[in-house]
Formats: C-alpha cells, structure tokens, sequence
C-alpha cells in the first residue's frame, strides 16, 4: 500500500525512466513517513475526576440514524431508531462500576489495564450500554498506547464526536450515538489508510467473537453506480486483473460503462484467506487483483483488456510506479479457454505492434481462488475521496 501520488508527482514518474533512482527515493520517503505516523504516540492521560453524569429524559422524538448488523452479521443501510435513554440508577445496576465510571462519568481506564488493548481475536466491539455495533477487529491496530485503538469504526453514523478541552487539551470525544456512552477520544495521527486513531476505554465495549469475511464469495460484488445499472442487460461474466495497487485499478474499472460490480482481493498465491498484512510480507505470492463483473453485451473481454492494458505499466516487473512487490505484478486472470485466448492474442497484438518501449511482463495464467480483501479496502478512493494512485502510460493502443 502506499499513499496517492499528488497529480505534479505522477507525472514527474511517468515521464522518468523505468530505472530512476526517484522511484526509490519516492518509496523510501513514503515507508519513513508512515513509520513516523505509526511510531508517534500520544498517551492518553488518565482521567480520575469524574463528570457530573447527566440524565435524561426520554422522548418519543429522540431518534437517531445509525447501522445496526442483520442477521448475518452484517451491516444494514442507515435506519433511524429510537435513542436508549436510561436512568442514572438504571445505568448502575446494569453496568459494573468500571463501565458506569467510563460511559456514564467520561472516565478513562488506566492504560495497559482494559480487558481489549491486547485482544486479537476477531469479532466485533459493540458499546457496552446499548450493545450498538462500533468497530471491528479488523480495523484494529496496535498503537502502544495501552488503549484498545482502532483506525475506522463499522460505521461512521455510530460514533457521536464533540469538542473536548477538559484538563486544559483541546481533543475530541467520542461517544455511542445512541446511548450518549463516553467511548474514548479519536486523533490524527493514526495508521492508515484514515490516519486515525480512534483510543477507547475497554470498560466501554462489549467484545462479541465472530469470522468476519471468512466466506470470500458469498458476499455480492458491489453495485457500480446505479446509472449504469439500468442500462445492463441482466447477463453477468467475470474478469480478474492485476495491475497495481487495487485501489486505482479498481476505480478504473468501476468507471467503464457496463461493469456491474466490482471486489478487490488477493488471487494468485498460496497462503488461504489472507489479511493484508500478511500479502505486505511477500510470503503468500498474491497479487492485488480486482474482480470484475460486467455485462458482456454492453462491454466485452477484449474492452476489458484494453482498460486493463492502458491503465498500468505492463513492462515493470512487480512494480508499478514507485510500488515494489510482487503483490503489483501485472496479471490476467483468465477464467475461461475464451478468456485465456483473448487475453493471450490481444497482448501478442500489442506486443507485435510495438506500442510500449519495453516488452510487456504481464503473467496470463488460470485463475485460481478468489480472496475478497478487508472491507476497508473495497471502493477505498470512492469513499475516500482520493485521486488514483497511478495511471497507464499514455499510450494509445488498437
Ligand atoms: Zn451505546
């Protein structure tokens, strides 16, 4: 992973030589920036003296918007349900002691004393008040500070934030928005792909075991904008490509008139249901791949291949701008003899023509399994609002 590249950056890389030293001098700039991200810690100081804890009085109108998990385990649209307002005596007989002082008086548990700071097990945190769902295990990430710390919450309509200046710090807290519980504060200076860091209090979550994403293909591709969606025909194929950082490609694709759905995932290696940190390390041979699901009678195979083929370098072994490893190797995965002798004549075509300076490295092999990345990573540009990390090489191709 890395960061988008300011739009001046990329073309300063596109224009450069496969072999500058400014590719490296990109990456090494990049991995000791998010080093620095990840190593900065701001403790959270202990909080001893309690807040007035307030009560509330319930109203039929005091109805909030959030997501709540279906039977499945997953999560619904935004609904708007009813606030869960409670009495101060009834807070005490449900909650423990440590969990009234947190949620109810805005405490804070000693650092590297909660129940969840060490906690890997994969599941969900759920607000110890009203059961909401907060974050999951995923989006977990040690911090050092001795707080449970997460980067993203399940869902951003959750999690209530108000201004906090008390003992003379200017943070901000977050709170269940449909219990008003004290969950913690959230900083900027979290890993990313936020760079947040949201730090709670343990005594503020329920922890709840659960596989999260352990079915990689019983979950749909993702819609692509609904404007293209009635213009299909109903007919659906699939299409695996590699090309680079899954973000970019992924965006890429999503914008081609005739792609239904799109997933990123990992393809092509050996490690079973990999995390993404664990294709970071080289050792599971994946490649980033998206799937593609596409109406043939609207966009076809081979329009496919020329998106695929004009949106990345295919002459850069395992790289694609300043990108190393072979996660961004370039590669199509055919799923079909159709597929295969498409891919395999179009890009004799492109090599016969002579289009790219250097000759194209792109892998055509047999698709095999499909593992659908950290749901984080699904659309990341989309719902992050990021231009794309890399671009094809300006070339125009038959
Ligand atoms: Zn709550």
């Amino acid at each position: 992973m890395h960061m988008p590249m300011p739009a001046f950056l990329a073309n300063l890389f596109k224009s450069s030589e496969s072999t500058s030293p400014m590719y490296l001098v990109a990456s090494v700039a990049a991995c000791v920036a998010v080093f620095l991200i990840v190593s900065r810690i701001h403790a959270q100081p202990e909080a001893t003296t309690m807040h007035a804890s307030t009560t509330k009085t319930a109203t039929s109108s005091d109805t909030v918007t959030v997501r709540l998990l279906d039977s499945e385990g997953r999560l619904t649209a935004a609904e708007e349900v009813k606030k869960v307002v409670k009495s101060d005596e009834e807070w005490r007989k449900q909650l423990t002691e440590e969990q009234y002082k947190i949620t109810r008086g805005k405490g804070t548990e000693r650092a590297f004393c909660g129940v969840f700071y060490d906690n890997h097990k994969e599941g969900l945190y759920s607000c110890v008040g009203c059961e909401l769902p907060l974050f999951y295990s995923n989006a977990k990430f040690d911090s050092g500070t001795g707080w449970p710390s997460f980067f993203q919450p399940v869902a951003k309509e959750n999690i209530a934030e108000e201004a906090d200046n008390s003992y003379g710090m200017r943070r901000v807290e977050i709170l269940c928005k449909r219990c008003d519980a004290h969950l913690g504060h959230v900083f900027d200076d979290g890993p990313r792909p936020t760079g947040l860091r949201y730090c709670l209090n343990s005594g503020a979550l329920k922890f709840t075991e659960m596989k999260l994403g352990a079915t990689p293909s019983d979950k749909p591709a993702s819609a692509a904008p609904d404007k293209e969606k009635a213009r299909t025909s109903g007919k659906r194929e699939k299409a695996v490509f590699a090309a680079g950082c899954f973000w970019g490609v992924e965006a890429t694709f999503r914008e081609q008139k005739g792609v239904t759905g799109t997933r990123v995932g990992y393809s092509g290696g050996v490690t079973k249901n990999p995390t993404y940190r664990d294709v970071c390390s080289h050792n599971t041979k994946h490649a980033e791949v998206v799937e593609v699901t596409y109406d043939p009678e609207v966009i076809s195979y081979a329009q496919l291949l020329k998106v695929f083929y004009e949106n990345h370098d295919p002459t850069t072994k395992d790289r694609q701008g300043p990108d190393y490893g072979d996660q961004y190797r370039s590669a199509i995965y055919f799923l079909s003899p159709e597929q295969e002798k498409e891919a395999k004549e179009y890009t004799a075509k492109l090599t016969a023509a002579k289009v790219f300076r250097a000759p194209i490295v792109t892998e055509i092999t047999k698709a095999s399994e499909f593992w659908e990345a950290e749901e984080y990573h699904q659309q990341y540009l989309e719902k992050n609002g990021r231009a794309k990390c890399h671009s094809g090489l300006n070339v125009t191709l038959p």
